[in-house]
């Protein structure tokens, strides 16, 4: 595909519309301009919920066969242009085009799923103590939805909200990352083109994400929000939240520790490592952020480890093998970069070189750290980005207690081939999600989320589609 610029509009009320006040889009790998997105705020924020809660009132009365339809069309609209949204993702953000084809199919099998789901929405009829009396359970939509997502995932991250929030019969309003909209605003073009009605999906493109959110959040008409992000924002939406008594699912960071047993397979610990930790350059919530290798095994792994890390191909995403891309902006490499500095400040020993000669964008090459402690920041703070930071352990109660002694609880993972440790380990870490033997454990039928302050709420499988429903219990008495 040959370069060009995307310029687009807001989709509000099945209408694009275009503002004068315009954000550019810059591609992370080489810093050019890729294309502009209107820059909305207070009044398209207000719009945006106008429209969706007045397409509400038909949504939620369509059958799930309906929805059902006209949600696996949305998924057919995605998958005629799968390689358009993957390269525009990749210009956007920067993972290699693979990946960007991973992730679009993959958020594409969460509206597969809840396009099945929608029909299994299940209520209860529960014994009475009374023969004149019946007692049923309902399930219902809850109403227009708010979703924010961040940039690591453009497509996944809006599909994991939309697909369940739409199955169950709710309306929303999207706001997507300010440095990755243009995926966002592509989906949305597929569910027009799907015939998805006017005002069921809102997308709001912002630079100023408290003005528009904070519209949200103060609107008593908006009765959920699904937040994807990190901690800190995730906790301010939460007390805003308050005032109208919404329904909350927070998707939020990660410190995710990844334990090599002594009895492990080697080959398949350092390419789950692989998978986990260097994925979309380490900027994801569930990478390994905290690797602790039993002594035993700890000169083995490194020489696995650092041989695999130098053989990553790092560049700009839509070049041929590339294995990792840049970083989403220059915060972001000045954090990954004191997080070196710190380690190596406090004894850890570098295996490589993390600058990227030449380079343009925002690349650092992957590392590995060892002999890390746990106080140094590498260890303390979600790195989000290309560095594997490796301390030894000699005992598992030991272990698992390190591992635990964090605030978040999102994902975990351990590699050992005994089954008694398998379970020992995963029933005792305090994490929503535990890869035993496994670097890549998320899939739409799963539920994904986290324990701690990584979260409140699940998404994929059944349980994700509760989160959009309320439950009324109706009591009948025959009279
Ligand atoms: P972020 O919290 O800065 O931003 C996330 C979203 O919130 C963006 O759309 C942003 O514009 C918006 N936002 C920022 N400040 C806001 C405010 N004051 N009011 C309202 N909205 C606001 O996070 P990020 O840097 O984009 O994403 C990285 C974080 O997301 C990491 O911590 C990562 O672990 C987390 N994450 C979690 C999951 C999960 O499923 N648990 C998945 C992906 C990313």
């Amino acid at each position: 595909m040959k370069q060009q610029e995307w310029n687009k509009g807001i989709y509000v009320n099945g209408t694009w519309l275009t503002l004068d006040k315009r954000m550019i889009v810059q591609n992370p790998a080489t810093l050019a301009t890729i294309g502009s997105v209107p820059d909305a705020g207070a009044e398209e924020a207000k719009q945006a919920v106008d429209a969706a809660q007045a397409a509400f009132a038909s949504w939620s009365k369509t059958t799930a066969y309906e929805r059902a339809t006209l949600l696996e069309r949305w998924h057919q609209a995605i998958e005629a242009r799968l390689d358009e949204i993957a390269y525009v993702m990749t210009m956007e953000q920067g993972k290699p085009l693979a990946e960007a084809r991973g992730e679009v199919q993959y958020a594409n099998s969460y509206i597969k799923w809840y396009a099945e789901e929608a029909k299994r929405i299940y209520g209860e009829t529960i014994p009475s103590s009374a023969v004149s009396k019946r007692i049923i359970v309902q399930k219902q939509p809850v109403g227009v939805v708010a979703a924010v997502t961040p940039w690591n995932f453009p497509a996944a991250m809006i599909a994991r909200k939309l697909a369940p929030a739409l199955a169950a019969g709710c309306t929303a309003v999207a706001k997507p990352a300010e440095q990755t909209p243009l995926t966002a605003l592509l989906l949305a073009e597929c569910a027009e083109e799907a015939g998805i009605p006017a005002g069921v999906i809102n997308i709001v493109t912002t630079s100023r994400a408290g003005e528009v959110v904070d519209v949200w959040m103060e609107d008593s008409r908006v009765k959920k929000l699904t937040f994807t992000g990190s901690t800190p924002v995730g906790k301010l939406l939460m007390k805003k939240a308050a005032d109208t008594v919404k329904k909350l699912s927070l998707e939020l960071g990660g410190l995710a520790p990844f334990i090599v047993a002594e009895d492990a397979n080697l080959e398949a610990a350092v390419k789950g490592l692989i998978q986990s930790k260097f994925r979309n350059a380490g900027q994801t919530c569930i990478c390994a952020n905290r690797i602790y290798v039993h002594e035993a095994v700890k000169e083995p792994f490194l020489q696995r480890l650092t041989e695999a890390v130098a053989a990553l191909r790092v560049g700009v995403g839509t070049e041929d093998h590339v294995e990792i891309g840049p970083l989403i902006d220059d915060r972001a490499v000045k954090k990954v970069r004191q997080q070196v500095d710190d380690a190596i400040s406090k004894g850890a020993v570098l295996h490589g070189n993390p600058e990227l000669e030449g380079a343009v964008g925002y690349f650092l090459k992957p590392v590995v750290l060892s002999e890390v402690t746990d106080e140094m920041l590498c260890m303390q703070e979600e790195t989000f980005g290309p560095i594997a930071p490796v301390s030894t352990y000699s005992d598992d109660a030991d272990v698992i207690r390190r591992a635990n002694a964090t605030p978040y609880g999102l994902a975990a993972y351990v590699f050992t081939q005994s089954l008694t440790r398998a379970f020992m380990f995963s029933e005792n870490l305090e994490y929503g999600i535990v890869g035993v033997n496994d670097g890549g454990p998320s899939v739409a039928q799963a539920p994904f989320g986290g324990m701690k302050e990584s979260g409140l709420g699940r998404e994929g499988s059944h349980q994700g589609i509760e989160e959009y429903l309320e439950v009324k219990y109706i009591s009948l008495q025959l009279v």
